[in-house]
């Protein structure tokens, strides 16, 4: 019987990786790190990672939310000369299948230069505040802070450039004289009386999605400690899905996922996982065949 935390550990055995992040998120993401893979975590005190992209809008973002983590982890190594890094990324918008339904996918990725692998934990939830409104009283303001859950978590103001001649962002209010000061300044400059409020999404200012950032965390070190059969190389994961899911009723493959095939980055080594949903088949009423 191998002991998985004695060859994870051994990867990374007196390394230290840099956590390429500027907004607390290492409070949810180094004790699980340390814990876990006996890494030491090196946390920079100047590094901006809002040069990789904000949500605000006001730098764009870079590639998918993938690359975005990617090149935030490899530009943290190459500034603080480490072969590790820790990155996270995460995205909002609405839910792919129920409509106005805010959807918040967090994904937290380690990359090992010197071995050159890289793994990702993923953590996707409806548990999130993000929202936005156009307001045009202190009332209405205070009404939709609460309902984000301020002052726990943070709001911002903004007045849109058609309103204004420079555009007015306030980022990181938390409390309430403090969103009444800002809203009057800027609801006083806007040219329609009114100005834009949303959630702040940093996750400093949001502990809903501190706690989504520490689930993508442990899905991370889950895969990790996925190893391969084979060869014990950490990361042993699903590559592909194949559909064929048979339907209960006539037997005919359906669209569900039969099977998951992993695959190991070392050698190669793959191996074929039938009933991911641990479901065997298909009710009728969902098949295309029995319910056209
Ligand atoms: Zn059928
Ligand atoms: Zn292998």
């Amino acid at each position: 019987m191998v002991n998985k935390k004695q060859i994870i550990k051994s990867l990374f055995k007196d390394r230290e990786c840099v956590i390429a992040t500027m907004h607390k998120k290492e409070e949810a993401i180094a004790p699980i790190i340390e814990k876990e893979l006996g890494i030491k975590v090196f946390v920079p005190n100047d590094f901006d990672s809002d040069k990789f992209g904000t949500f605000t809008g006001d730098i764009e973002r870079m590639g998918d939310q993938y690359e975005a983590a990617r090149h935030k982890g490899k530009g943290a190594m190459k500034l603080y000369k480490k072969t590790l890094s820790i990155s996270s990324e995460g995205t909002f918008g609405p839910h792919h299948e129920v409509f106005f339904v805010p959807v918040n996918k967090e994904i937290v990725m380690l990359i090992d230069s010197e071995k050159d692998i890289e793994f990702t934990g993923v953590s996707i939830t409806t548990e999130t505040n993000f929202s936005h409104a156009t307001v045009k009283s202190f009332e209405e303001a205070y009404e939709f802070a609460l309902k984000s859950g301020f002052p726990e978590h943070g709001i911002v103001i903004k007045v849109e450039k058609s309103l204004i001649r420079k555009p007015i962002i306030i980022k990181g209010i938390t409390k309430k004289e403090e969103l009444k000061r800002e809203f009057e300044f800027a609801i006083k400059k806007s040219r329609k009386k009114e100005i834009y409020i949303e959630t702040d999404m940093r996750a400093l200012y949001n502990p809903t999605r501190m706690k989504n950032i520490e689930a993508a965390t442990k899905d991370l070190v889950k895969n990790l400690f996925n190893l391969c059969p084979k060869c014990n190389w950490p990361g042993f994961g699903v590559i592909d899905r194949k559909k064929g899911l048979p339907c209960r009723g006539c037997g005919f493959p359906t669209n569900h996922i039969l099977l998951d095939i992993y695959s190991c980055k070392k050698c190669g080594h793959s191996e074929e996982k039938k009933y991911p949903n641990n479901k065997e088949s298909v009710d009728p009423g969902e098949c295309s065949y029995c319910n056209p």
